[in-house]
């Protein structure tokens, strides 16, 4: 079973796509974290990531495509993978849907979390992610058990780089000029779940998991 999560930052795609992955039990890609785990080390590509992360600019499609089919190719994506902010245009869609067609699959279904454009700035306003497992946490909506601690594995809890105002900015216009696109591209293609975003972790979860009960993709 393949399924894209889609939405803009802070939409939530992240924290539901985890959970997600876990009761369907598939391996979730999330390309920013993907991209974050590289960025950190001292190699060219790491330097090329950073450049366009920082600005909260699209990294080229050439590099983001070639890293997804790498990961479509590990024997524990044949059973299924849940994307996570990927893909974020037509062309990285198109490509995706290439790739799978090549391993003789396709994508089943494609969630879009809607979140209005002020909770979006809100949330993201409040976002601490954790440096060793990037678990999201928000300082009133979803803080953590001990402050600047992460729940899950006790890493220590910082602001991402490209959570600044400008970045920000930049991150949401890509997202209402490229990525929202998609919607109607998987629309028409009958794949598109519309899921409320709005109000707490619990409800959204419970939203998702009915939706996609409705069109016959079970959560465990
Ligand atoms: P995210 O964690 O999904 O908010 O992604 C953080 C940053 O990683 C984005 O602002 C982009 O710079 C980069 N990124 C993540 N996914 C993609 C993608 N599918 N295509 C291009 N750039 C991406």
């Amino acid at each position: 079973m393949y399924i894209v999560f889609l939405g803009a930052a802070g939409a939530g795609k992240g924290t539901q796509a985890a959970k997600m992955s876990k009761a369907l039990k598939l391996t979730h890609l999330a390309t920013g974290n993907l991209f974050r785990q590289i960025q950190v080390q001292n190699t060219e590509i790491a330097q090329l990531l950073r450049s366009y992360m920082e600005k909260g600019e699209l990294v080229p499609d050439e590099v983001t495509i070639r890293m997804v089919s790498e990961q479509l190719s590990t024997p524990d994506s044949a059973s299924g993978m849940i994307f996570d902010g990927f893909p974020r245009n037509l062309n990285q869609a198109e490509a995706l849907d290439k790739a799978l067609a090549e391993r003789g699959k396709t994508l089943d279904k494609v969630v879009y979390i809607k979140v209005s454009e002020g909770e979006l700035l809100s949330r993201i306003g409040g976002r601490w992610v954790c440096r060793k497992c990037q678990t999201p946490y928000h300082t009133v909506t979803a803080p953590p058990e001990v402050w600047g601690k992460c729940d899950q594995c006790g890493g220590g809890l910082h602001q991402r780089a490209d959570d600044t105002e400008e970045a920000m900015k930049k991150r949401l216009d890509i997202y209402f000029t490229e990525t929202a696109s998609l919607i109607d591209y998987y629309t028409r293609s009958g794949k598109l779940v519309e899921v409320d975003g709005e109000g707490d972790i619990k409800s959204v979860e419970r939203r998702i998991a009915e939706a996609l009960n409705k069109t016959a993709v079970r959560p465990v």
